[in-house]
């Protein structure tokens, strides 16, 4: 890749993607399923770019959505309705009514409480709703704190006996319809046996529940496939497709699974110049770039590690140890930590690797930066997928200061 023309063209801090590989790891994935009926359902907060929602669609995907935008981002590219499926531990009344007046393949409930308030309002819409529950099998993933979401301390999903009650008080309403059962045990799994055990709980609750009559189509996996930032390994998709298919064993179920960070983590990178180099009042080396946190909070939230190449140096010989750091007035404005890069000079490239995920979708405005453009690559051409934002777009939803 050409990442000077890119960088002159479109400018940086520049998002690319690489759609032919985010088609690939879809269809990758599809095929694991291939003997079942399967629904791959995208999460759109990974990374919620329109023409990339609008891609995924057009191969047949199915999205998993956090918020009532994400699931008017979905139809918006053209996504069936039943083919949306909507989470959340903290859903409000007016984003639960939108989504039973949309009619999406189903609710997925997190609590007692919320139940009540979907059923409430299916009632007052005169409407029947296809709900799943989140079960939180008490399951440690093994993973970054911030990341996990199945074990019992985290706010996610409901323990195994409540989310037996809730199907049999669902059974009874006439409003709402047990139409699924999901889990999400956490992200970036690199060892997807948690998976495997939790997909095989949450199945001998969906035995109990068919022996109570309660018979639910769609068992969702969640997504949490991990993905190599550096030198993890990346789950085998076969055993993680053969460990659900086999903890399903008996059952005539559609699997829903919802990668985000699977589909789309390295499809990314976020190319970025150096602006200045110094060196700090301990001798530490700071590569001084235009990318900062708010484009990528990956480093500073989670302690994330990005690889960090330098595309266009011809002299690799001499490396030194150095952070690089954004210009925000941050201390934890960094993009990486102690690594190793070659000797730079200013304007020079850099190219943070794995930035397909949680990257644009987590960026801000902070420190009052515009957020960075997006571009995909597609059959070896680039395209404009967002323009960069401007002073305008930072300021334009104020209204009159006094
Ligand atoms: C975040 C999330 C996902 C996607 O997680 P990845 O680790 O990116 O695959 C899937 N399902 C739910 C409910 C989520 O909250």
């Amino acid at each position: 890749m050409d990442y000077t023309q890119l960088a002159q063209k479109y400018g940086t801090p520049l998002y690319i993607y690489d759609f032919d590989y985010i088609k690939n790891r879809y269809e990758s994935l599809k095929n694991e399923f291939i003997a079942r009926k399967s629904l791959i359902c995208y999460a759109v907060k990974a990374n919620s770019n329109l023409s990339l929602l609008k891609m995924l669609c057009d191969l047949g995907a199915g999205f998993d959505c956090v918020s009532i935008g994400e699931v008017k981002a979905a139809l918006f590219v053209g996504a069936k309705p039943y083919k949306i499926i909507y989470s959340g531990v903290g859903k409000s009344e007016l984003e639960i009514k939108a989504a039973v007046n949309l009619g999406i393949l189903m609710i997925n409930i997190e609590s007692p409480s919320e139940m009540l308030l979907v059923e409430k309002t299916a009632k007052e819409l005169n409407k029947k709703v296809n709900i799943s529950i989140r079960v939180n099998p008490n399951i440690d993933p093994k993973t970054h704190p911030y990341i996990s979401t199945g074990l019992s301390e985290n706010k996610f999903g409901v323990g195994i006996k409540d989310a037996k009650n809730m199907y049999l008080y669902c059974k009874k309403s006439e409003f709402l319809e047990p139409c699924g059962i999901h889990f999400h045990i956490g992200s970036q799994l690199s060892d997807i046996s948690p998976i495997i055990e939790a997909a095989n709980i949450v199945s001998d609750l969906v035995s109990e529940l068919q022996a109570a009559e309660i018979d639910i189509k769609f068992f969702d996996v969640g997504g949490g496939i991990g993905i190599r930032y550096k030198d993890e390994n990346e789950p085998n998709l076969y055993e993680y497709a053969q460990g659900i298919l086999s903890a399903l064993k008996g059952k005539d179920m559609t699997i829903v699974c919802e990668p985000g960070r699977f589909l789309v983590g390295n499809g990314g990178e976020l190319l970025t110049k150096v602006i200045y180099q110094k060196i700090g009042q301990n001798g530490k080396k700071f590569i001084i770039v235009d990318g900062a946190m708010n484009d990528l909070i990956r480093p500073s939230l989670y302690q994330a590690h990005h690889e960090i190449i330098t595309p266009n140096l011809s002299d690799k010989s001499k490396f030194e140890l150095c952070d690089v750091v954004g210009p925000i007035c941050e201390s934890g404005d960094f993009l990486a930590k102690d690594i190793k890069l070659p000797e730079l000079k200013d304007g020079d490239l850099l190219v943070v690797k794995s930035a397909g995920a949680y990257g644009f979708s987590m960026s801000s405005n902070y420190n009052s930066r515009p957020r960075a453009a997006e571009i995909a690559i597609e059959n070896g051409k680039d395209r404009l997928i967002r323009q960069r934002e401007s002073f305008e777009d930072l300021i334009k939803n104020q209204r009159e200061f006094v």
